[in-house]
């Protein structure tokens, strides 16, 4: 019993404690009930950036981050970012950004944490085996929308800070916070927000911390790079109205036709992209790159049964995780103006407009790509001798990004990992576009860590999406340590 008494009675002599692991994490064991509850209140919350009838409940959903912040005491702004400009010319209030402060010791680094709470759209009808905004633990699987992107890994970083508080254990870092909810649709207003905030909310920031991605396996990682994204539209125009084929068809030269024609034009079927100057513009695979990636844990058949395949482009775990990650690929989403309706119409469509992609990367550049694109497919369309006319636009040009994995933040993240898993991190790559990250690298000139606590297999924006306990509960003790880490990073004055 005695034993027992002496750590409280320190705590009243000593005001702040040094960093204790095993303290912190028995805290952070003992009250994951109260950590799942919630995430199970905010999960609550539909929280859904794409549906403008949802924006009250997005409102909602930034106050309830503000009030979480203000009662752990920290500094906290809800920053107003403007409207949102709707297709019928309306406006819209976007959700307010919450920012948060937690101490300004000049003698600390700063750490920046940034997290998004709006979510993907959800249905119980789109095939979900539990209410998408009611939380249901199965076997340790915190199902919900938005539970792992980005809900847990946010209210874990605030529970980071608050077991620090309640140990009465001083932070080692500064903590600041940025929390939107527009991401899911294309982080509307935030650029503005911290190109605006850049000589005052970020000053003194040192290092930006993201983490809204997930692991490639059971073995924890660090997360240094995302692909960019470069997305257009290809438009064929002829006739002035739809047809009937058969009262037309073999007189007209058809849009769909031509379109079709050029779409195949841009990769070949066994991937190699068609549009001259792209491959060459990829920054070349290193011996080392080739190795870290020969390190990685992962199963291609794994990766083959979770998508249902049985076949995929490269057979090999380094060409395929290279080719996720690290080289360009093209993708067509969909034409609209096609009939795709169940059934058949005979129509001749008058006007048709492809949708397609780029995933880019170091060192292409979105305004280069663009013209390779546009040039291309002009040249190829000529080359058919249509009447038709061709438009090609590019709308999103969302720039790749890329870390240096020797950086301190890097070294701090694999000592954090080790810690609290006793395992080596893997260092990966995401093939998805994190436009921010970019953001914040150019526009505050700070080092960016992305510090994942997802699971490979949350179903990020699918049916059955899921936290499990594992990963939100020692992805909570990952963050308290990996502050620790950081602390130990000397300042750069
Ligand atoms: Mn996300
Ligand atoms: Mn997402």
């Amino acid at each position: 019993m005695t034993l027992f008494l002496l750590p409280s009675i320190l705590l009243v002599i000593s005001a702040v404690h040094a960093f204790q692991f095993e303290e912190l994490a028995h805290y952070v064991d003992s009250h994951q009930e109260e950590y799942v509850e919630a995430l199970r209140d905010w999960v609550a919350v539909e929280s859904d950036s794409s549906d403008v009838l949802k924006r009250p409940e997005l409102h909602r959903m930034m106050e309830m981050t503000a009030q979480k912040l203000r009662s752990m005491g920290g500094n906290v702004q809800l920053v107003d970012i403007g409207v949102q400009e709707l297709p019928d010319g309306q406006t819209l209030a976007l959700p307010k950004v919450v920012t948060g402060q937690f101490g300004s010791d000049p003698n600390k680094n700063t750490v920046c944490v940034y997290g998004h709470v709006d979510v993907q759209p959800a249905k119980i009808e789109d095939g979900w085996a539990t209410e998408p905004y009611n939380l249901t633990d199965i076997n340790g699987n915190l199902y919900g929308r938005g539970a792992s992107d980005n809900k847990a890994p946010v209210l874990a970083w605030m529970h980071a800070v608050e077991a620090y508080q309640a140990l009465n254990m001083e932070l080692p870092v500064n903590v600041k916070f940025v929390v939107e909810g527009m991401e899911e649709t294309g982080s509307n207003g935030l650029d503005a927000m911290i190109l605006a905030q850049r000589d005052t909310f970020f000053s003194d920031v040192d290092f930006i911390i993201i983490s809204d991605c997930g692991w490639l396996s059971r073995r924890p990682a660090l997360t240094y790079g995302t692909r960019g994204n470069c997305y257009f539209f290809a438009e064929v125009e002829g006739p002035k109205q739809d047809l009937h084929s058969g009262v037309y068809g073999g007189t007209v030269i058809e849009p769909m036709t031509d379109l079709i024609g050029i779409l195949d034009t841009l990769i070949s079927p066994s991937g190699k992209i068609l549009v001259p100057g792209i491959r060459e513009a990829v920054a070349p695979l290193s011996d080392e790159e080739w190795r870290m990636y020969q390190d990685i844990e992962f199963d291609i058949n794994d990766y083959k049964s979770k998508i249902g395949v049985n076949q995929l482009m490269y057979t090999n775990k380094v060409d395929l995780l290279a080719h996720r990650w690290r080289y360009p690929t093209v993708t067509i989403h969909g034409i609209e103006g096609a009939f795709s309706a169940p059934g058949s119409k005979t129509v001749i469509p008058a006007k048709v407009i492809a949708k397609f992609s780029i995933r880019q990367v170091p060192d292409m550049e979105p305004a280069v790509v663009k013209k390779q694109v546009t040039d291309y497919l002009h040249s190829v369309f000529a080359k058919r001798k249509s009447p038709n006319t061709l438009k090609v636009t590019m709308i999103i040009g969302a720039k790749p990004w890329l870390a240096d994995t020797k950086h301190a933040l890097y070294e701090a993240g694999r000592t954090a990992i080790k810690k609290v898993f006793d395992m080596e991190a893997d260092l990966i790559r995401e093939g998805g576009t994190i436009p921010i990250a970019r953001t914040f690298q150019d526009v505050t000139g700070k080092s960016i860590i992305m510090l994942p606590i997802g699971g490979f297999d949350d179903g990020l924006h699918s049916q059955n999406e899921k936290m499990s306990r594992y990963n939100y509960i020692e992805g909570t003790k990952l963050f308290i340590t990996y502050l620790n880490e950081v602390a130990q990073i000397k300042k750069s004055v």
